[in-house]
């Protein structure tokens, strides 16, 4: 089990945000987080890295007790977030972008032998730009990117870090169908690279890319299970489906 969550809650005041949530993922799960708006998913991913600390409960990654740690603690131990273009540098190219996220997290662990480091993240920027299918825009700034192609490409920079866990939060939304098919197939192909945590609001990219879904309600888990069992699982249709007004 790569992530476990016993009890954990958050309050806003006298609102409960996250309530008592006992959640467990496994190493390889590609995990959608579903949910009405206002059920605590972005809390949930908040408390996760750590940017937020809970009221109660506590939170194991990697079989250790990361509940107080701060959140840079976290990025180490192979946890990362997409934040949703905010961690792009316009101004810079697409190649750029990826090369300094890359040295980013190879800089502190190689930086005795500078010259091997170097070749080694322009190496692994090379292959990061290639999955993403960035190669041909490689010189293109980033803020000149439509902003599906943004988002997309904050997705590869948090990929740079090499993570263990990689949350993302609504990593589709206000992307074109074409934007929101791409991302899905990039999402679906980092299945066993990386574990992935994802809130989504398209029942068709959850259903085509999640190996298992967790349907909160309330700060709750109201469901769990595989995509097929959600899928008719009447809670989640009265409570989930109803109020998406699908
Ligand atoms: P979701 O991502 O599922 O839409 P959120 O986690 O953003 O839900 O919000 C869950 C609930 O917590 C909502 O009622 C929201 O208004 C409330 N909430 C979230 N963040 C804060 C905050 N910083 N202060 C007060 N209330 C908050
Ligand atoms: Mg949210």
């Amino acid at each position: 089990m790569i992530l476990r969550t016993i009890g954990l809650t958050k309050r806003f005041g006298g609102l409960t945000a996250v309530d008592r949530l006992h959640l467990a993922v496994e190493s390889g799960e590609v995990r959608a987080i579903i949910g009405p708006n206002g059920s605590g998913k972005t809390t949930l991913f908040n408390l996760l890295s750590r940017l937020t600390s809970p009221t109660a409960g506590r939170i194991e990654f990697r079989g250790r007790d990361i509940t107080h740690l701060p959140p840079h603690r976290v990025a180490h131990l192979g946890l990362a977030r997409s934040f949703q273009i905010t961690s792009v540098f316009p101004e810079l190219s697409v190649f750029e972008n990826v090369r300094v996220a890359v040295q980013a997290r190879r800089t502190t662990l190689n930086f005795w032998r500078a010259a091997d480091a170097l070749a080694d993240v322009s190496e692994r920027a090379e292959a990061l730009l290639a999955q993403l299918g960035m190669t041909e825009r490689r010189h293109a700034p980033a803020g000149a990117l439509s902003h599906g192609e943004q988002r997309y490409l904050d997705i590869g920079l948090a990929l740079a870090s090499e993570p263990l866990l990689l949350l993302l939060d609504e990593p589709t939304a206000g992307m074109s169908p074409k934007e929101t098919a791409d991302v899905a197939r990039f999402i679906g192909g980092l299945r066993g690279q990386v574990t992935i945590l994802l809130v989504e609001h398209d029942m068709d990219v959850v259903m085509s890319i999640a190996t298992r879904v967790t349907v909160l309600h309330q700060g709750r888990i109201i469901a769990d299970g595989s995509p097929a069992e959600i899928a008719r699982h009447r809670d989640v249709r009265a409570v989930y489906l109803g109020d998406a007004g699908a």
